[in-house]
């Protein structure tokens, strides 16, 4: 396997005219080039971007939604020494929102942007009253599509290894999104830690339906895949969100060895599969599944595993992985080809510095997968709230270190001071533990729960109150509110319900009821939302839920479903 000291060394180094990229946007509809192509429009978009005056120093915003035109215009970017901010272009509005708010804090910006997205930025201004930073993106736009890139090929640049490769935007999942800085450096070391760790050849190939705006779909494929000289394909994510079986079915079709998705998505594909179980379907190529991105359920796991089963999937392929933006990518994979692990813990023992216990026997505790170990050249260590280490089967605060690690938060110090150490830690913001060698995460700090001096881990309460019949998975959110004396904080359940409310109200006494027996915990409040709010990687926002709960948004909603729960 090549080595490669700059992202940008990966493509020239790639471009064989035997490997290929397919782009599936449809049920019949497939593009197929080669690496070899890629370079070369690549190097022709570059061309016409040098013609304007573009080069490095320069940003430009990607929000496409066409995957072709992103890797394109990705590609000439990085060759060029312009650094590419990917986006999710989705029809959410949420994404013009997030859209506005990173093009004024970027410098030196351009935005490559296809008719749909500007329509649907002018949509928004027009509502808005923001017609003059609509109008000042539209000066800064280029045009997907229609920008001419015909004209002499653009000349490559040899970029240092510490230079700005590009802005990887996290979900936003506990507030606004951040722009991760990440250097050629590393990407190109967490990229070979990937590979190494997973074992993968040019022999490998894959097929990804995960965002490219997200850095599981554009580095934990696209690149990767690249880097190692294989062949792979990508779905368009909302094909996958309409059609979700097709996903399997094209792996099997295509033979593939690579396969992902976070939690969510292996939850969708199986709603599907029971009411359409496809009868041709070969998964005896797939080598690792990846699960990662989001916290990962131990039962679901099982559950798709053995529904695979009878189309040859082997059980041990399911990779249960942990990384983030802040890492570039990867921090812990488990062995390749080893089983399923998973710890069972009690609850109520799992805030910063308790030492966790086993859940007696008999008694169902909180299940947790495990995640493996660090892949090459990361570190992971365990601290307590004075930032001091700790050991195996101690809850705290995971920190990462290595020359993957960002060197921080763009245009943002005062985070970037937070979150880093003088002896270069970085808190990722989770809270875990170590057990047996393998990283165990409990969850994100900022989304614990803490009633009377309890901690609580929001997606263990919604897998109980999931359990509860009537509640569908991915419908339910937990968070904690600020209680009646503003020094406390309460439970609150938001639960996604359109129509009806006196048929919400048996259900929420089930909830609270199912939930104060398995984690004892008191819900203090139920709330029929119409909406949960997710991320453009479909992870969900419970700080927004919180945030409109504290606002008062609930309020009216809130008073009628008491008074129907009152005895009559
Ligand atoms: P933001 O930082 O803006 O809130 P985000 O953290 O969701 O967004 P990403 O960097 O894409 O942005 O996601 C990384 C996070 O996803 C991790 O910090 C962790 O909370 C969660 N995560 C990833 N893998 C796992 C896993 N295997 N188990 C539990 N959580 C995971
Ligand atoms: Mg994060």
């Amino acid at each position: 396997m090549p080595r490669f000291e700059t992202l940008s060394a990966i493509l020239p180094a790639a471009s064989r005219d035997d490997r290929e990229l397919t782009f599936i946007d449809g049920v019949d509809e497939q593009r197929t080039i080669t690496f070899g192509t890629l370079r070369h429009r690549a190097l022709a978009l570059l061309g016409a971007l040098q013609r304007r005056g573009l080069g490095r120093g320069d940003t430009m915003v990607l929000f496409v939604g066409d995957n072709e035109r992103f890797v394109e215009m990705f590609w000439a970017c990085v060759l060029g020494g312009i650094v590419p901010v990917p986006l999710a272009a989705a029809g959410a509005d949420e994404h013009v929102v997030k859209l506005l708010r990173v093009f004024a804090q970027l410098e030196r910006a351009s935005v490559y942007i296809d008719r749909a997205g500007l329509e649907r930025l002018d949509a928004h201004a027009a509502a808005h009253d923001l017609s003059r930073d609509a109008a000042r993106l539209r000066e800064a736009a280029l045009l997907a599509g229609s920008f001419d890139a015909s004209g002499a090929a653009g000349e490559a640049t040899d970029p240092d290894p510490d230079d700005l490769a590009f802005i990887q935007y996290s979900s936003g999942s506990t507030g606004s999104p951040k722009g991760v800085m990440l250097t050629h450096r590393n990407l190109a070391v967490n990229i070979a830690a990937m590979i190494d760790a997973a074992n993968l050849t040019d022999r490998d190939s894959s097929l990804s339906w995960m965002p490219l705006s997200h850095d599981m779909g554009l580095i934990g494929f696209h690149l990767k895949m690249l880097a190692c000289g294989a062949s792979h394909a990508i779905m368009r994510t909302d094909l996958f969100a309409r059609r979700p079986l097709l996903w399997l079915e094209l792996a099997s079709r295509r033979r593939v060895t690579l396969l992902s998705s976070p939690n969510f998505g292996y939850q969708h594909y199986l709603r599907q599969y029971a009411l359409r179980p496809p009868e041709r379907l070969d998964l005896s190529s797939v080598r690792l599944i990846y699960n990662g991105a989001e916290p990962i359920s131990a039962d679901l796991c099982r559950r798709f595993a053995r529904t695979m089963a009878p189309h040859g999937l082997r059980p041990e392929s399911m990779f249960t992985v942990y990384g983030l933006a802040e890492a570039t990518l990867a921090v812990s994979f488990p062995r390749p080809g080893s089983r399923l692990a998973t710890i069972e813990l009690e609850r109520g023992q799992l805030g910063v510095g308790e030492r966790v216990r086993a859940a007696a026997p008999g008694a169902r505790g909180a299940e947790f997968v495990k995640v493996g170990s660090a892949v090459p050249d990361v570190e992971i260590r365990i601290t307590d709230s004075s930032r001091a280490p700790v050991g195996e089967l101690v809850v705290g605060h995971v920190e990462v270190r290595g020359a993957n690690v960002t060197a921080g938060y763009y245009r943002d110090p005062v985070e970037t001071a937070a979150r880093r150490s003088a002896d270069g830690w970085f808190d990722t913001g989770d809270l875990g533990l170590v057990a047996d060698g393998q990283l165990v995460i409990t969850g994100r700090a900022k989304d614990l729960v803490i009633v009377n001096g309890q901690n609580h881990y929001p997606h263990d309460l919604e897998r109980i109150a999931e359990s509860v019949p009537g509640i569908e998975t991915n419908r339910i959110a937990a968070a904690g509110v600020r209680g009646p004396d503003a020094e406390s904080e309460e439970l609150a359940l938001f639960v996604l319900h359109r129509g009806d409310l006196s048929s919400f109200a048996a259900r929420a006494l089930a909830l609270r009821e199912a939930v104060a027996r398995q984690a004892g915990v008191e819900v203090a409040h139920v709330v029929p939302v119409a909406r949960i709010p997710k991320t453009s990687s479909g992870k969900l926002q419970r700080y927004a839920l919180a945030a409109a709960f504290e606002a008062g948004e609930f309020d009216v909603v809130r008073s009628e479903l008491t008074s129907l729960l009152q005895p009559r």
